[in-house]
Parts: structure tokens; sequence; C-alpha cells
């Protein structure tokens, strides 16, 4: 079998990206497999009656990778490639992440191998109080603290946390990215879009890029917020994606119009103003800027060669395969990794928390600021490290990460 045939795993591209950093960093062989594995994972059985009368049984996961700098923190993913392979691999992204943002918490993931997509709202919310009752154990204030990902939103947040009240009492600092109304925070359902906006403005003077075509896979929470801030600072957005395909338009997209759309969640096909593409075919436009905000493993070492954009945003997590990363290095396309791009939602998310346990509201200006703060310094590492070590800018994020936590995991004496 070659090796374009053999699909790379993601828990493989996540250690192989921490391999690399932790060569550099010079880090021994039985930290390297302290740090790798995961603390704790879990499978449970999630029965959903539909209405339709037949019981669909899934499977869901949580997966705790690392707790030593604070409570385990990550999203849930409601979405048919939700298998532990991937939770496990998303909850090791998210322990390097809080590090990188230098934020108080460790990394986690969970989900449900199901299509949310195809689920009444009253499905979805039986689906999401089962998922929350069985994994409720592992989860706590100063424990596990889950958040929306693919496939889930602030009402499914609303949901685990009365979920988990029902046993626990009222704890909204259970769950970040609720609605406001029940304690989320202001700025939280943006922050990720908003976020990224934020790296892309560091890098264009950075690295000298310009912005005149934008291309977005995926217009969910992530991608339409990216959207529609980038058209903010001027960009022009030319091609935009959903599930069921992509839509392009060389003179530019309106993204204000398209937000109705994703908030409704109606296909984006639907747009008539525009010629419809595939989603494969959408990574491949001529472009300054590709931000895949989708799923992960979509630039492989097969369509790297292809790609013709001047640089890479990850907005999605581990959008980029070992190959694929590879290709782009030899192409000279710089990668911006996601552990730096989308660290604006988890970093609003700790702003929620806080907010939370205080009983106190922070205002739009007082958590965009401190956002902004955050995310520019944690590019200013990267970027330094990339320039005077000579490594690729997801190394460079790595090594910022890795060398917190293994610090941290050292100095709680688990080694012992
Ligand atoms: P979402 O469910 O709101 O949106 C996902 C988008 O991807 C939708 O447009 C959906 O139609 C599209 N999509 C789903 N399956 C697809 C497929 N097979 N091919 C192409 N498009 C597909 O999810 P989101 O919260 O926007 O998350 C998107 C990405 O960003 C994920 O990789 C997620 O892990 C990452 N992320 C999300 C957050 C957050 O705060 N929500 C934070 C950090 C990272």
């Amino acid at each position: 079998m070659s090796n374009e045939q053999k699909k790379e795993s993601p828990t493989e591209t996540v250690s192989h990206f921490f391999n690399v950093a932790a060569e550099q960093l010079g880090l021994s062989e039985e930290i390297c497999q302290t740090l790798i594995k995961p603390y704790r994972e879990i499978t449970v059985e999630v029965p959903l009656r539909r209405n339709n009368g037949h019981l669909d049984l899934y499977t869901g996961y949580r997966v705790q990778h690392n707790g030593s700098r604070g409570p385990y923190k990550g999203g849930i993913r409601f979405h048919p490639t939700a298998d532990i392979e991937d939770v496990r691999a998303l909850a090791a992204l998210m322990t390097w992440k809080t590090a990188l943002a230098d934020i108080p918490f460790g990394g986690a993931k969970g989900g449900v191998t199901c299509n949310a997509l195809e689920l009444e709202k009253d499905e979805l919310e039986r689906l999401t109080r089962v998922f929350t009752s069985k994994i409720s154990l592992i989860l706590g204030s100063q424990r596990d603290i889950p958040a929306p990902d693919m496939g889930t939103d602030a009402q499914v947040m609303a949901w685990m946390m009365d979920e988990y009240g029902k046993r626990h009492g009222h704890t909204p600092e259970i769950v970040t990215g609720k609605p406001i109304e029940l304690g989320g925070s202001i700025g939280r359902n943006e922050a990720t879009g908003h976020g990224t906006s934020v790296i892309i403005a560091e890098a264009i003077t950075d690295f000298n890029l310009s912005f005149d075509k934008v291309v977005i896979q995926g217009f969910g929470n992530v991608g339409s917020h990216t959207a529609l801030y980038l058209e903010q600072m001027g960009a022009k957005i030319i091609a935009i994606s959903d599930y069921y395909g992509a839509i392009h338009n060389p003179n530019g997209l309106l993204i204000q119009q398209l937000f109705q759309y994703a908030a409704e969640r109606r296909p984006l096909t639907d747009y008539s103003d525009a010629d419809q593409i595939s989603n494969q075919e959408i990574l491949e436009l001529e472009c300054d800027l590709l931000i895949p905000a989708a799923i992960g493993g979509v630039i492989t070492g097969e369509n790297a060669n292809r790609i013709q954009a001047s640089a890479i945003f990850e907005a999605a997590n581990s959008p980029t395969t070992i190959s694929g990363e590879q290709v782009l290095a030899d192409r000279g396309i710089p990668v911006f990794p996601d552990i730096l791009v989308n660290a604006g939602g988890v970093i609003v998310s700790y702003f929620e928390w806080v907010q939370n346990i205080q009983q106190f509201r922070w205002d739009i200006n007082r958590v965009d600021k401190e956002m902004k703060e955050m995310l520019i310094k944690a590019y200013k590492n990267v970027s330094e490290i990339h320039k005077s070590k000579g490594v690729s800018l997801r190394t460079a994020a790595f090594i910022v990460g890795v060398e917190r936590v293994a610090k941290s995991t050292e100095l709680r004496g688990y080694l012992t």
C-alpha cells in the first residue's frame, strides 16, 4: 500500500506535530510518553428514540488529555466523523492550544458519532441530555468544562447545563458558549471567527500578505464569523462552502446576506448569485488566503500540490495532514496553525468561566480587548520562534504549548 493510499489517522497527525516540537525542546522519552497519552477516555452508548418511532443507537465519547495546567477544556462535536480517533486527537490539540494561549486549562474533547443536520430540534435535545447524563460523572466546573464544536451550539450548551444541574444544582460554569441569557459571555458566539480575523490581521502585516481573494471552507459558526469580520476589515470573500457544496463568485460574495442562510440552516447551494463548485474544488481555487473552517484532514499529500493560495489559516481543527504540511512547506506556502488561529474561541470560553465564577459580567469592549491582547501575545511568541529557530509556524506554536505543559507536568510530580 502506498503512502497516499494509507489514510493517516488524526492521532498520528497530532502526535507527529507534538514529536517534532518535543525533539526541538530536547524532551526525554519518558516525558514524551506521558504527554502524548490521554489521561482518561470514556465511551458511552447514546440511544435516541427518533420521531418516526425508530430507536437509533449512537456512540459518544469524552477524552481528557492533560490537566496539569487546569481543568480539562474542549468542545463537544456531533458529527458523522466524530469517532474515538478523532476525539482523542482533538483532545490533545486542546492541551497544546490552551497552553499556547496561556489560559489555566488542560485539554479535552467530546463527541457523538451522528449527523446533527438530520435531527429535529427535540431529537437533538434528547440526544444531548442522554449524552450529558452519561458523561456527567467525569465533568465538573473545576474538572472538565465542555463547549460547542461542530454540530453543537449555544442551545446544546443550555441543555447540557440544565441536565448537569439536575444532579449537581445550578452550575452555569459547567459549560461555556451558553446563551447570554443563561450566563454566556458576550462575544463568545463570534469569538473563534473574530479571533481568526485578529490573527490574520497580524500576519498580513508580518508576512506582507493581501486579502483581495479569500476562500473559506465551512460556513458554520467559525467560517461565517470569520467571513463577516474579514469583510468588515475590507477583504473580498470569493468562495465559501458548507456540508452540501461550495459557491464561488470572483467578484466577491455578500456575506451579510449569506449569513441569513447559515442562521436558517439553509444550504448555500440554494444561493443563485454564484457558481456552484464542490467542496474539493473550493480548496484548489487561486486565492490570497485559504481558510479551512470545517472538518479535519482536508489538505493532504494528494491535493496540496494543487493548492493555489499564498497562505493558509487553519480556522478548523487539524485540517492539514502530515504529508499535506510537507508538500506546502516544500512549496513555501505558510500554514498558520489551528492552535493559534482558532484560539479566540477557547480564550473567550475562559472569560465566560471566569465571569460565571465571579458572578459578574464583562462588557463587549473588555472581552474583545482582552481576547485581542492574549491572541496577539501568542502570535508574536510563535512568529518570533518561527523566525529565530527557522522552524515552521506549526512547530513554533507547538514548542510554546508543549514546553508549558511539560513544565507543569513535571512540577506536579506526574513523573514520580
Ligand atoms: P459548525 O457545525 O457550526 O459548522 C461546520 C461547517 O462545516 C458547516 O458549514 C457545515 O455545513 C460544514 N461541514 C460539515 N461537514 C462537512 C464536510 N464533510 N465537508 C465540508 N463542510 C462540512 O462548526 P464550527 O463550530 O464552525 O466548527 C468548524 C471547525 O472549527 C471545526 O473544525 C471545529 O473543531 C473548529 N473550531 C470551532 C470552535 C468553536 O468555537 N465553535 C473553536 C475552535 C475550533
